[in-house]
């Protein structure tokens, strides 16, 4: 774990390589202000961006990877199928229309946003065959609870390689992980920074600046080092570059330990048991 970069990477059940550390996008306004956080990402030397068909963003997305100058080969791009795509015809559509706007020809994640009830096993059947097919380098799910993942597996060919949650000091769902790694699928944490909740939380103030960091660094320190890859969101070219200044200390064990504590299984999004969208 110490000698994690910014370039690390973890091997997925399938051998690809997914790296610990991107931009979220969620709640950036498409146009200049997404194109403008994933060049700034990528020239801090992000590799990973983290967008979704719902977050209305993908055509800057694709901007921002092509204005970089970057080779697209060089960035793992991740996008998601939306609810009321759920289904196999309406995924392969929505799989369509999201390289579409992306501008790219396949794409290194694809993730069932949400566990929608009588349709995600359809929708895991269009992801399994677009990976068949070459279109994906891997795919995985969102917001899956043991029990959803306990029932897809109980049909699917392919296991998912990444289980993208929501995963804070406050929310950290142990048992759902050990499920997880049981299986050998990488999760994959959303809401890190508990949209910006985190800086009001008196234990990560103080740890932080223990260690001359900011709140948010610490935080994302401490998912990479309980071995989840993380993907916090900022619009602010000084916070995208600081983010991802977390490879030049090491939280201790004891320290670890007082932030593992802060659990409350309180979380900041819906319930994936009982979301109605
Ligand atoms: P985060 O926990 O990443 O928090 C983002 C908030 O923190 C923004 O308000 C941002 O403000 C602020 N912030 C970021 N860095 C700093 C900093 N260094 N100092 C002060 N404030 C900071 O929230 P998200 O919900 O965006 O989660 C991250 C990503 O996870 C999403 O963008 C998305 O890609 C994914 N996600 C997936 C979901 C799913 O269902 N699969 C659900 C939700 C998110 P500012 O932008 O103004 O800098």
């Amino acid at each position: 774990m110490k000698n994690l970069t910014l370039s690390s990477t973890v091997k997925l059940n399938n051998g690809i390589e997914l790296p610990y550390l991107g931009l979220g996008v969620f709640q950036t306004r498409d146009g200049v202000e997404v194109v403008n956080s994933v060049k700034w990402a990528i020239n801090a030397g992000y590799k990973l961006i983290d967008t979704a068909k719902i977050y209305g963003n993908e055509k800057g997305v694709g901007i921002g990877i092509k204005e970089s100058g970057i080779d697209r080969k060089e960035i793992f791009l991740t996008t998601k199928v939306w609810n009321s795509d759920q289904g196999y015809d309406n995924t392969l559509k929505a799989f369509d229309e999201s390289l579409r706007l992306l501008n790219v020809d396949y794409l290194d994640l694809y993730l069932i946003h949400w566990p929608v009830k009588g349709k995600y096993k359809d929708t895991w059947k269009a992801l399994e065959y677009l990976y068949e097919k070459g279109k994906v380098r891997a795919i995985g799910v969102s917001n899956f609870l043991s029990h959803h993942l306990e029932d897809l597996l109980g049909t699917a060919e392919i296991v998912p390689m990444v289980n993208q949650i929501e995963y804070h000091p406050y929310l950290t769902q142990p048992s759902l992980i050990e499920y997880c790694k049981s299986k050998n699928i990488q999760v994959q944490s959303w809401s890190p920074l508990m949209q910006g909740r985190i800086f009001e939380i008196e234990p990560l103030v103080n740890l932080a600046q223990k260690y001359n960091v900011t709140p948010a660094q610490l935080v994302i320190r401490w998912n990479l080092q309980n071995g989840i890859v993380t993907i916090p969101k900022s619009i602010h070219e000084d916070r995208i570059k600081s983010n991802c200044n977390v490879f030049n200390f090491n939280i201790s064990e004891h320290d670890m330990g007082i932030i593992n504590n802060l659990d409350r299984n309180e979380r900041i999004g819906p319930d994936p048991d009982h979301f109605d969208f």
